[in-house]
């Protein structure tokens, strides 16, 4: 095989990423962007196996290991994709970055050992100065990579009683300077292993890289967590990237490039749609104050509560339905329900519409992937500053299992949410909430929305509730 078709198959592998990032824009692109990713990816997996076996005159034995990897990880891979639930996405976008963190650290740890093995150098030689930054970069970013979705995926599951796992953020004093001090320990180290190649300054770099993933990712919490979601997207691309350099393996370093870049400008719209600066989420926690206290005991105030019967009246009886979906509808996967529902009232008349709040549910486009399953009409879906000024004409507002995307507490100044751009549901005529229980939402918060006198809550399952109002419908 010549470095040319090689050149050439990892420009069409390229080209075939960048139209699956263009693809996965938007849902009605989104499976042929998937399918671009995939045949660019078999195409970036195979030229590099035939690569590996020129380079090796023929004679790779390690291929056998590399393939037997490649089976081991791909059925892995596709078996926990099958079985994933939509609610535990989140968690397993956050264990995949750890893995592709810890394979950066890995193949950091063999370049280093056995450079001439990658063709960094020829046996006997000293490993070039530029290939030992690229390495510490790698590996760095890699441990950081690893230790940060590790605890990102504790905190994203909410499940595990160990508290460096738990949503609400773990604050000390000193933190941000240990943080520094630590920081700058691992950048020295890393020169020093620059500069000497010992074994010892880059297992200690190692080390601490490690430890800072963990301190960066446990002050964060509560309503901040979409930024980590997407911040750690990027710094597996650069782990990635970094390494593609020291094997000078162009397809790596583009592929990862794409994959930094891309986290980094979905940091940025995160950021965006919180109205915080990535430093503010960097160095502290949002909402946690009030997801430190969500745990305890909730004020007891009287909320006005009705029937799924009494809330499909309300619809049936509407022109304007503004439908907010949150995190609760995806875990009553009532998806499908709610879009019979539309059509129901639609049928009926009734305008129907669906408003997104970019942080609705636990990842990213979380609540348009859903709907997209339930195959809503895209011309119902409005992104958040598009629906926003309706919501003062709607007759009723209905939202399912959505809590912190409405709540008003992001409009009062000294709330730990204050400047969050929210749904304005409060402001439609009449509002119906369906939740199971008085519980606060992800960041820990009452919401006020819940005790006006306009507001009807209907206790319940999304899916049985939804059901119900179904049936009732007329
Ligand atoms: P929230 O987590 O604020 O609220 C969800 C609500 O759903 C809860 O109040 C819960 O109340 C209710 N609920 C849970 N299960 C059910 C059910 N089966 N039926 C009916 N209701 C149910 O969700 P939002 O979508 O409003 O907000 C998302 C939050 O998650 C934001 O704080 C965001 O920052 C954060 N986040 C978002 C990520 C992202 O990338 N989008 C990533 C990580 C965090 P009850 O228990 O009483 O039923």
């Amino acid at each position: 095989m010549s470095m040319n078709l090689v050149t050439l198959l990892y420009l069409v592998a390229s080209v075939c990423f960048i139209q699956a990032l263009k693809g996965l824009s938007h849902p009605t692109t989104s499976i042929r962007g998937n399918l671009f990713g995939m045949v660019g990816m078999a195409i970036a997996v195979l030229t590099t196996a035939a690569l590996i076996v020129e380079l090796a005159g023929g004679k790779a034995q390690g291929m056998v290991y590399v393939l037997g990897g490649l089976l081991a990880g791909g059925a892995a891979g596709a078996l926990m994709a099958k079985r994933v639930e939509m609610t535990k996405m989140p968690e397993l976008v956050a264990f995949m970055h750890s893995m592709i963190g810890l394979a950066a650290v890995f193949i950091a740890i063999a370049a280093v050992a056995e450079p001439w093995a990658f063709q960094i150098v020829t046996k006997g030689l000293p490993i070039p100065a530029g290939n030992r930054l690229e390495l510490f970069l790698g590996a760095a970013i890699g441990a950081i990579t690893f230790s940060g979705s590790v605890i990102a995926f504790g905190k994203l599951s909410g499940k595990y009683k160990f508290r460096l796992f738990q949503g609400a953020p773990v604050q000390f004093s000193g933190q941000h300077l240990l943080n520094l001090v630590l920081g700058l320990a691992t950048v020295g180290l890393g020169l020093v292993f620059v500069a000497t190649e010992s074994w010892t300054a880059f297992f200690a770099m190692l080390a601490l890289s490690f430890v800072l993933g963990v301190l960066i990712i446990i002050p964060i919490g509560g309503a901040d967590m979409p930024v980590v979601v997407s911040m750690l997207n990027s710094y597996s691309g650069w782990a990635a990237a970094g390494i593609g350099f020291s094997l000078n393996n162009s397809m790596l370093i583009i592929a990862g490039s794409l994959v930094g870049s891309s986290g980094a400008i979905l940091s940025y719209i995160m950021c965006k749609a919180m109205n915080r600066s990535f430093f503010n989420v960097i160095l502290g926690g949002f909402g946690g104050e009030a997801s430190a206290a969500a745990g305890g005991a909730q004020e007891q105030r009287p909320v006005k509560s009705g029937s799924a019967d009494d809330a499909a009246y309300m619809l049936g009886n509407a022109e304007t339905v503004i439908i907010v979906p949150g995190y609760g509808l995806a875990v009553a996967r009532a998806q499908h329900a709610v879009n019979e529902l539309a059509e129901k009232l639609t049928h009926k008349g009734v305008t129907v519409k669906y408003a997104i709040h970019p942080v609705a549910g636990r990842m990213p486009g979380h609540m348009n992937v859903l709907l997209a399953e339930a195959e809503v009409p895209y011309d119902q879906v409005f992104e958040m500053e598009d629906i926003n000024g309706e919501f003062a004409q709607a007759d009723v507002a209905i939202i399912l299992g959505a809590n912190d995307v409405v709540n008003p507490a992001a409009l009062q100044k000294g709330s730990p949410i204050y400047g969050m751009p929210i749904l304005e549901a409060y402001k439609a005529k009449t509002v119906i909430v369906n939740k199971r229980s008085m519980a606060a939402g992800y960041a820990g918060l009452d919401n006020e929305l819940f005790y006006m006198d306009k507001t009807m809550m209907v206790f319940g399952d999304a899916k049985k509730v939804v059901e119900d109002m179904l049936k009732a419908v007329e």
